[in-house]
């Protein structure tokens, strides 16, 4: 599903570079559940937007269901990630707006779905993350775990073949992170390829691999590789 082949991301400010990721190889496979851990400023958030194809790398190879990505132009980007990319972030990014199914239904207005099938879609989706008794309900009047699994209900309402998870738990007490990691793990049981960035030695546990990252470089974790757990 995903393979990238000495992937580097070079920042460059007024005087100053980082580099962000240094020619780090990786392979993900279609039903894998990769946890991806290490210190702050290693380089995790710049490999989840890669991944996620909100960004483009500055050398090497990004493979993405059998496309090279690398070179892409938002709009490539933008229509592989349609549909085949969901994203759950630490602090759920929901409109506080909108109510928990409208929320849940945007991806599918992008994709330009007829409302009748959307209807059917976030349905499932919502009765899947345990959200349909608060389906009209607006972020602010949840707790943080529902929102959270509102925003798991957004990630999955198009059948995404991957997740991308940036820390899905940091903002959650313990009890509802389990939850949300009970059901990130449902979906990988049921053939969601997960990634998922962690600070969290016991959400990784979920994880069949975990990585770790330093210095924009894999120190461990690689190349040994398992499936299941
Ligand atoms: P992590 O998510 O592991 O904390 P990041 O991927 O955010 O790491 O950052 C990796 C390195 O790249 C850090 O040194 C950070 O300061 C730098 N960096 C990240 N984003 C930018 C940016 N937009 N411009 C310049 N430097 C950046
Ligand atoms: P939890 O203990 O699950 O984190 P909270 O203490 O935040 O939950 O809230 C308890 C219940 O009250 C939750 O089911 C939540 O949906 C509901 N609730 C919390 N804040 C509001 C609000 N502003 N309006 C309506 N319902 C709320």
């Amino acid at each position: 599903m995903i393979k990238a082949e000495n992937l580097t991301k070079v920042y460059r400010t007024d005087e100053i570079e980082t580099t962000a990721l240094n020619r780090l190889n990786l392979e993900v496979k279609e039903g894998d559940f990769v946890a991806i851990m290490g210190p702050s400023g290693c380089g995790k958030s710049t490999l989840l937007n890669i991944m996620g194809l909100l960004d483009n790398p500055t050398g090497g190879s990004y493979q993405f269901l059998g496309e090279e990505t690398v070179g892409y132009s938002e709009r490539d980007r933008s229509r592989m990630r349609k549909g085949n990319i969901g994203f759950i972030f630490q602090s759920f990014n929901l409109i506080d707006e909108l109510t928990v199914l409208e929320n849940a239904e945007l991806p599918l207005q992008y994709l330009g779905l007829k409302a009748s099938e959307s209807k059917i879609k976030v349905e499932k989706a919502l009765d899947k993350m345990g959200m349909t008794p608060r389906k009209n309900h607006f972020p602010q009047q949840l707790s943080g775990g529902q929102q959270q699994r509102a925003a798991i209900a957004r990630a999955v309402v198009t059948d995404p073949k991957l997740i991308l998870a940036d820390e899905p738990t940091g903002n959650l007490d313990s009890g509802h992170g389990k939850e949300v990691m009970e059901l990130l793990k449902e979906l990988n049981d049921q053939g969601t390829t997960i990634v998922m960035v962690t600070h969290s030695p016991i959400d990784a546990e979920y994880a069949d691999r975990i990585i770790h990252l330093k210095d924009g470089m894999i120190v461990e974790g690689e190349p040994v590789y398992q499936t299941g757990s």
